[in-house]
């Protein structure tokens, strides 16, 4: 059951139980804060991390990211700058990586909490 709010939730990051309130407290290009988020929403007031290191299987995702993005990488390396030697990969593709960081922790844990919590959407769900 795919419901078109839910993408939309995920897209801007939002609470997989109401939809409404942030997972994370400041925007993405706030490079110091950037991992924080609310202990449970300000909306709904879930608690987001539903078990104790419930997070750190967003990582899995993450890794699957960081290949992806290599691979690209590697690929834009290759046809563009015409295969250079080792260095001429290296270098790109961990600036790359490194910027793409908050974009790819972020993500993962959004698809993770989504799609992994066991969590599901209620329309009026305001617990207090
Ligand atoms: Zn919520």
């Amino acid at each position: 059951m795919a419901d078109p709010s839910k993408l939309h939730a995920m897209i801007n990051a939002r609470c997989p139980h109401c939809h409404e309130g942030r997972l994370f407290k400041y925007k993405w290009w706030n490079l110091l804060n950037f991992t924080q988020m609310h202990e449970n929403c300000p909306h709904c007031d879930l608690r987001y991390e539903v078990e104790p290191g419930f997070f750190y299987g967003a990582m899995y995702i993450s890794y699957a990211f960081t290949v992806g993005i290599m691979l690209f990488g590697g690929i834009i390396v290759f046809n563009f700058f015409n295969d250079p030697p080792a260095m001429g990969y290296v270098v790109p593709i961990t600036i790359f990586s490194l910027v793409m960081v908050p974009f790819n922790f972020r993500t993962a844990r959004v698809i993770f909490i989504h799609l992994f919590s066991g969590i599901s959407y209620e329309q009026e769900s305001i617990n207090s």
